[in-house]
């Protein structure tokens, strides 16, 4: 397929980060023919109905060292949807300058999306309280393993002076994919859909959780060597954005 006329921050991420990958890595899934974009078995690649939205939040993703390159990875979806999403990889002691610059932007309030027990109790807010004036939300979103996003948390002196967004789940994670410690965490594209939520931009929120469920379905019916159903996740979602655009025109 083509090469999209815009990549987003995500699929740069991939390629750079596939640039400096070990030969075993590589050698892992090997024989899948992928889309190197949406990461699906290529008969079920959904690039053609990709567009991402404008929002009042902006997003970045701050990942764990190989997590970009997994297929199974959901941050991508965030990218997909939202259009203002960064992504970087995440360093201790290196973080990247243009991530730094962007915490410290004066256009930007930036709050940590994390569980609020990990939290001091007063870094904790629930919504994004009235950000000071002109200022626009800048979720950062840790993604990687539920071990890994721990490790992110607790080692960036960088992020500490934050206020970390606590999001409540409303349901159990859909994903079921990366539920083998039978932890049940949010898939990251579901915390950002429950963050969009908290920053009243439930329509976008709902456009990502559709997307996700396209995503899903598809993801574990290439690994499983399913068919989809009949009437399938991205019909619900094709179907949804039609009357979106219908109700806009009005
Ligand atoms: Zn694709």
């Amino acid at each position: 397929m083509p090469e999209p006329e815009q990549s987003h921050a995500i699929q740069r991420l991939y390629k750079t980060r596939l640039a400096r990958a070990t030969r075993p890595y590589l050698a892992r899934g090997a024989g899948v023919d992928r889309c190197q974009y949406c990461m699906l078995v290529r008969h079920y690649c959904v690039c053609a109905h990709r567009a991402a939205r404008q929002t009042q939040a902006a997003f970045i993703l701050l990942m764990y060292d190989d997590e970009v390159l997994k297929p199974s990875n959901t941050g991508r979806l965030i990218a997909d949807c939202v259009e203002d999403t960064h992504a970087f990889i995440w360093s201790r002691t290196a973080p990247d300058p243009e991530m730094l610059a962007m915490l410290s932007h004066p256009d930007f309030q930036p709050y940590v999306v994390f569980p609020a027990q990990y939290a001091a109790s007063e870094r904790v807010v629930n919504v994004p309280n009235n950000p000071p004036s002109g200022k626009r939300p800048l979720f950062i979103i840790i993604d990687g393993t539920w071990r890994e996003a721990k490790k992110i948390f607790r080692k960036s002196p960088w992020l500490d002076h934050l206020p970390v967004l606590s999001i409540q789940a409303q349901a159990f994670s859909r994903y079921q994919v990366r539920d083998a410690h039978g932890e049940n965490q949010l898939a990251t594209a579901e915390v950002a859909a429950e963050t969009l939520v908290a920053n009243q931009e439930p329509e976008v929120a709902e456009y990502l959780n559709q997307w996700f469920d396209v995503f899903r379905e598809r993801y574990l019916a290439g690994k499983r060597q399913k068919t989809l159903p009949d009437r399938d996740a991205l019909a619900v979602f094709i179907t949804h954005q039609a009357r979106h655009k219908a109700d806009e025109a009005v």
